[in-house]
């Protein structure tokens, strides 16, 4: 067996980026708390034998986040050889807090102080010898970005944890007067119960009553009582609960640490990132502020780095290159009709119709990865905490709509560390509301080709997604089934810095190839299966045109039910149904059945044929459809698995197609009021849709006066 190092430390202290130098994985690092909801495995990579294993972010190692319950449970029952105690350099105070429980485990533990370029950049200065001495550690000065003392750190953590059976000395820490007390006699009274380098750790957790470590080992009667004397006891004397003894005895500690190993070398009153953060969350300026680059983000990314990428692609890529080759080849070798139907009217019209937008995609997720890394997107979440508070939203419900904005599967999976079932749930329905990357494509395709490129198309998606989040969030936080306060949302907004360039590239490098193996597995299994059942009839009979197909057939069937939106013809139909397996289907349909590769020699001439069937009122309803209703199957998977229960899992998909339905239908049935041919019927459901989505929004919450009077 060989030997196991986990990596423990505060949300946002550089635990993920250690990690990936360690292994060579590619965790996601991102400059917000509760990225790595799990624990992470990997290999170190310079010896093999070595298991590395990346904890989620503490702050202490008690009972009350999710997030604490599954390092706690990692450290005490798997018992790892060692524990590689990350921390912020730069806010030594609050960081030493989790240390100083670390290491009462009995497990050799290593600490890293990460960011010293950020310390030393400051002109501060850390007194290393000392720090590791009142410890009683090892202690090393890294930086996990900059890749340097990472060589030594890990060095010693080896030896530390191919050592572990040294015994370990008396704690270092020792409290003061009769809180040390009543813990020694705690520890006394386990007896052979646990082991004696343990014995710190369980004896003050249960000094502070902690209910879990309490029936985690089986005390008799007698022993409880008489260590409930002893808490008593103590708690008389120092007139304070236990836990908050034990908290005040570790910071009264650590203020002394400091004061012995920390030079800072010009006290700073105002540091630059909260100069930027008076602006940037101010009351007033906040909303536009974020708006405006939101807005520039779509922007770019789609209308204007987005055309010039499509046309190339289209015209250069496609048009001049692949096509003509393609063609040309199977034409030599003298391929079958149907087979060369297939690769060129088929695979290479419907993946090429995705893979068209690859280029604009990376251009977003250089954009969203620097936004996170730099330390912005964390704000969002605070901003909107503050605003949506008093409508019973919370910001966490925030934080995975906005790591929803790459892909939607890691955003519903980020809803796990939200304690309150209901908001839990609440924000997994919610949350792939969110424009992903997968649907950028069917933004890019119909704001170019059936909106005119207008400025707007972009960005707004952005926006009714977040206002789609919101109007749910107030909505069904008045029914019954999710009735209550919102959950407590407590985050520490990091720092802003600088992001590195690889940190950015590797974030959109990542999104991105996840994005190009769909293409190439189920986006191609898909185009073959569109192929054919819009080549071939039911009775296998070759068809020109999609007319009398497998697929026009099954797409007529259903077409009426999108009639009132705007879009209610065959192929429409089976490229929205299509994109339920993935959102890039839509495209990669629309590509097939309107012959993207046929016409991509002459340029731009797939878009007229799209002009001829869709008005762009119908496009933009079309858009807002396929941005709000279920997601792919793979998020609908990962909603089924965070849910763990299949009703739950059916409402969500219900309520979001609903919803979907009901927002396309208002847009569409209004928008023709302004275009001047309005369906007396079609306004009026709309309207009743508009007037029960209103009522339920201004009207009171009668949950929440139930609650208050109780
Ligand atoms: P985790 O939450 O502990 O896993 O932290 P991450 O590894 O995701 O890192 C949080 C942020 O700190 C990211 O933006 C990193 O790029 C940044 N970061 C990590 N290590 C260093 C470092 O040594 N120096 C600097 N300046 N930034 C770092
Ligand atoms: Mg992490």
């Amino acid at each position: 067996m060989g030997l196991t190092i986990a990596l423990a430390g505060n949300p946002n202290s550089g635990k993920s980026t250690l990690f990936n130098l360690l292994t060579g994985a590619n965790q996601y690092v991102g400059n917000w708390p509760g990225v790595t909801v799990e624990k992470k495995e990997g290999k170190l990579k310079s010896d093999k034998s070595v298991n590395i294993t990346d904890l989620p972010g503490i702050y202490s190692l008690s009972p009350y986040s999710l997030e604490e319950v599954i390092s706690r449970n990692y450290l005490l029952q798997e018992k790892p050889d060692a524990v590689i105690n990350i921390i912020d350099a730069t806010n030594l105070e609050r960081n030493l807090f989790l240390t100083t429980q670390l290491i009462e485990l009995g497990i050799p533990v290593v600490v890293a102080l990460n960011m010293i370029d950020v310390v030393k950049k400051n002109g501060d200065i850390i007194n290393v010898p000392y720090l590791s001495g009142k410890l009683g550690c090892p202690v090393y000065e890294i930086s996990a970005a900059k890749n340097t003392g990472v060589d030594e750190l890990v060095k010693a953590a080896v030896a530390a944890a191919g050592n572990k059976d040294a015994k370990k000395a008396d704690p270092l820490h020792i409290f003061t007067g009769v809180a040390e007390h009543a813990v020694a006699h705690i520890e006394e009274s386990l007896g052979d119960k646990i082991p004696e380098n343990e014995k710190r750790f369980y004896a003050v957790k249960l000094f502070e009553r902690d209910s879990k470590i309490k029936n985690s080992i089986s005390l008799d009667a007698g022993t409880l009582a008489h260590i409930e004397e002893h808490i008593v006891e103590a708690e008389k004397e120092l007139d304070d609960d236990s836990e908050s003894i034990v908290t005040n005895e570790r910071y009264i500690y650590i203020t002394d640490l400091i004061k012995g190993c920390y030079k800072k070398k010009n006290k700073v009153l105002v540091s630059s990132s909260d100069k930027i953060d008076k602006i940037v969350t101010n009351r007033f300026l906040a909303l536009p502020i974020f708006a405006l680059i939101m807005f520039v983000v779509y922007y770019i990314s789609v209308t204007t780095v987005g055309t010039i990428v499509t046309d190339w692609t289209n015209d250069v890529l496609f048009g001049e290159w692949i096509i003509p080759a393609a063609a040309g080849f199977l034409e030599g070798i003298g391929c079958a009709a149907w087979l060369s139907g297939l690769i060129v009217d088929g695979i290479i019209s419907g993946v090429g119709a995705v893979l068209g937008f690859v280029p604009q995609m990376l251009v977003l997720f250089i954009m969203l990865a620097f936004l996170e890394e730099c330390g912005y997107m964390a704000r969002i979440a605070f901003i909107l905490d503050r605003i949506f508070r008093r409508f019973g939203l919370s910001g966490k419900s925030f934080i995975p709509m906005l790591i929803g904005t790459g892909c939607g599967i890691p955003g519903v999976m980020a809803s796990r560390t939200i304690e309150n079932e209901r908001d839990r749930r609440m924000t997994i329905m919610t949350t792939t509301f969110m424009p992903c990357g997968a649907k950028l494509p069917i933004i890019a395709l119909i704001s170019g080709a059936l909106l005119n490129g207008e400025w707007w198309v972009a960005p707004s998606a952005y926006f009714v997604g977040i206002a789609a989040i919101i109007v749910s969030g107030i909505m069904l936080k008045k029914t019954k089934m999710f009735a209550g306060d919102p959950s407590p949302f407590v985050m520490e907004l990091p720092a802003y810095h600088l992001p590195t360039v690889g940190a950015v590239l590797r974030s959109m490098w990542e999104r991105g190839w996840s994005f190009i193996k769909k293409a190439g597995t189920i986006i191609l299994a898909s185009t073959i299966v569109i192929w054919f059942t819009s080549s071939f009839s039911w009775s296998l009979q070759a068809v020109e045109n999609y007319e009398g197909s497998i697929l026009e057939s099954i797409g007529s069937a259903i077409s009426w039910i999108f009639l009132p939106l705007g879009f209610g013809n065959s192929k429409a139909a089976v490229a929205t149904i299509l994109g339920l397996v993935a959102k890039e289907n839509v495209v990669g349909t629309f590509g097939i059945l309107y012959g993207f590769a046929e016409v991509a020699e002459d340029g731009m001439e797939f878009w007229p044929r799209l002009q001829a069937d869709y008005s762009a009122l119908a496009g933009y309803s079309m858009l807002i459809f396929n941005l709000l209703c279920a997601p792919c199957f793979a998020a609908i998977g990962a909603i089924k698995r965070e849910m763990n229960n299949a009703k739950w899992t059916w409402f969500a998909i219900g309520y979001q197609c609903l919803f979907a339905y009901c927002v396309s239908l208002m847009v569409y049935q209004f928008g023709c009021l302004f275009t001047g041919n309005a369906n007396v019927l079609g306004v009026i459901v709309a309207l009743v849709v508009f007037a029960a989505i209103v009522f339920q929004l201004v009207k009171p919450n009668r949950n929440e006066m139930k609650l208050s009077a109780a």
